[in-house]
């Protein structure tokens, strides 16, 4: 027994003593191992360092695809960071031919370790990147490449070959002649035929409107009008290709254009009948056209007299007018401005029209200038109806044009000084629903002392988009963010809004009127969160909100042929205001009544 225990101990010291020396040993070896591969490696980057992607550069602001370059940097400096996350460093790129001087190189820290660190000479891989029009103070637009990610190849390299610096920014949009088969030359495509499948497209239209707004910070909207023989076309440019485009584009001029986005339009606002919009990239090509210019047609105008709008079948109407007044600018929100200019014509009535962005800018009333409009969107307020432009309305301004010669005639004779009927300023007048109900279909502002029969509980309240003044509904994307389409906005939030639905009657008749948030809230009494947030624990429980306010008597102030729906265009009545009814008001108006019908049958 003891003798056995002995020897197990004496393997075991022997065992031990064997793995030490292996283990000294391969330890020996591999650092041996990667010295070697160490010294090759150095050899093989020094010696020879890999082949630069030759005339890449060119390729990238030519706008062309290129996978993965293999760059230099020839430069590089650090640019303060705006994150801790993040270190950006202003590059200069060599692709052996050309320099680049314009690049960015952001890097996200924790990728750092993965990428390696690069020196000057580096040479890189480009695994993402991303080009930007950048606007300095000059206003001209310089491409800047935007390196994402890249893989080092090498370090300590020299200057590879003798690079000079690139030419050919600031990238233009209209097309160098020479460059490629000229616009003109190819297949010319219809407005009409234009949709989100096609890629290599041309058309050739005239530009009938232009107007650039502001619908965020420093973020730009250029919306211009476009018609051929076929149709019309909306195209916009946001950013520093609106400011590009705007100052490039001439109104009335004609213009080959390829190369855009085809997008699906905003049916709400799209006055053109086009199922899409046309979206301008920094890669879109636009070529003036002067040769046959002329055959494509010029804006068509169906003007209707301003004292004729409150009875037009739609929500747009054409108008031309003398602009009598105009108010001083105005801001809006913190980026848009806005101008109420007051327009007058020989039917003896006047109208206020909103104007936005430059256009807002060019108008005065300084010397009274004929203003036309096409498709300008009737609106209402708490008075009476205006006008206000949208993105399609095209607006034009003459000091003379001979077509309207008895405008100014009439204007300087009669309509400088006398008194005309202003539709923005309505009186409400008193009315029964059996009044309006035998009125021709138009719009029409009244009041009614009315009893709320029924509120409709379904689909009471909706998701509406998160800005201050939007209440657009919002729909839910794949990601989980609510996407707003009127803002072009996507965010992880929303607001509950009221669309109600109520049945109201007064002792001639009754009629369905829609309700918005503010005149919802407050006859309910309760905002359209909390309803939610009530429906959320118990389905039902509007019915008892509801209820609350069934058989009560309200002057409802309402208009006709309004927009009810939140996404698209639907007609109805909606009710702009509503008050308890005032009887010593009310009394007054049966009183009058009276008197009316006595006086009639005597
Ligand atoms: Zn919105």
């Amino acid at each position: 027994m003891i003798t056995m225990k002995r020897i197990i101990v004496f393997n075991k010291e022997f065992e031990d003593g064997r793995r030490f020396y292996r283990q000294k040993f391969e330890a020996v070896a591999a650092s041996v191992f990667s010295l070697i591969f160490f010294v090759f490696l150095v050899c093989c980057i020094t010696m020879n360092p890999p082949m630069l992607s030759e005339g890449a550069l060119k390729l990238i602001v030519d706008g062309k695809t290129v996978k993965n370059p293999i760059l230099q940097i020839i430069n590089s400096k650090k640019l303060p960071s705006r994150s801790p996350d993040s270190r950006r460093y202003r590059v200069i790129l060599s692709d052996g031919k050309y320099i680049m001087s314009f690049a960015i190189l952001y890097l996200h820290i924790k990728k750092l370790n993965l990428a390696g660190d690069f020196q000057n000479n580096s040479v890189i891989e480009i695994l993402l990147f991303s080009t930007t029009l950048f606007n300095s103070i000059q206003r001209t637009g310089k491409l800047i490449i935007v390196i994402h990610n890249y893989a080092l190849l090498a370090t300590g390299c020299s200057k590879i070959g003798s690079p000079v610096p690139l030419r050919g920014y600031p990238i233009s949009f209209i097309k160098e002649e020479g460059n490629n088969k000229p616009l003109k030359d190819t297949v010319i495509h219809p407005i009409s035929s234009l949709n989100a499948y096609m890629n290599n497209w041309v058309v050739k239209a005239r530009v009938v409107s232009k107007s650039l707004i502001f619908v965020q910070r420093n973020s730009r909207k250029l919306s211009i009008n476009l018609l051929d023989s076929s149709g019309g076309i909306r195209a916009v440019a946001y950013k520093n290709v609106a400011d590009k485009l705007y100052h490039l584009i001439e109104l009335d001029k004609v213009y080959f254009i390829s190369k855009c986005r085809i997008e699906t339009s905003n049916k709400y606002y799209e006055e053109l009948g086009n199922d899409y919009t046309i979206k301008f990239t920094p890669n879109s090509v636009i070529e003036e056209c002067s040769d046959d210019a002329e055959l494509v047609p010029h804006i068509q105008y169906k003007f209707v007299p301003i004292n004729e709008i409150r009875e037009v079948e739609g929500n747009f109407v054409d108008v031309v007018g003398v602009c009598k007044n105009a108010s001083d600018l105005k801001k809006i929100g913190n980026h848009n401005i806005k101008r109420t200019v007051q327009l007058i014509d020989p039917s003896n009535a006047s109208i206020d029209v909103v104007l936005f962005g430059t256009d807002a800018e060019d108008v005065d009333d300084f010397i009274n200038p004929i203003l036309a409009f096409k498709s300008v969107k009737r609106a209402y307020n708490g008075e009476g109806i205006y006008l206000t432009a949208t993105c399609c309305t095209n607006y034009r301004r003459y000091i003379d044009i001979p077509e309207y010669d008895h405008f100014r005639r009439w204007f300087e004779s009669k309509g400088s000084h006398t008194g005309v009927v202003n539709l923005s300023k309505c009186h409400v007048l008193w009315m029964t629903f059996n009044n309006i109900q035998l009125k021709p279909n138009g719009s029409y502002c009244f009041k009614v002392k009315g009893t709320v029969l029924f509120v409709e509980t379904e689909n009471a309240v909706y998701k509406a988009c998160s800005k201050k003044g939007c209440n657009n509904q919002v729909s839910l994307l794949e990601c989980g963010l609510y996407r707003c389409k009127e803002c072009d906005v996507e965010s992880t939030n929303f607001k509950y809004e009221y669309l109600l639905r109520v049945n109201v009657s007064d002792w001639t008749s009754n009629e369905w009127v829609h309700m918005f948030n503010s005149e919802a809230k407050k006859m309910l009494g309760i905002s359209a969160q909390e309803v939610s947030e009530a429906l959320e624990k118990d389905p039902k429980a509007f019915a008892s909100i509801a209820n609350r306010v069934h058989f009560k008597e309200y002057v409802f102030e309402c208009r006709t042929n309004a927009d009810v729906n939140i996404n698209g265009v639907q007609k109805g009545t909606v009710t702009v205001a509503i008050n308890p009814v005032d009887y010593k008001e009310y009394n007054a108006e049966l009183l009058s009544k009276i008197e009316d019908n006595v006086s009639m049958n005597k």
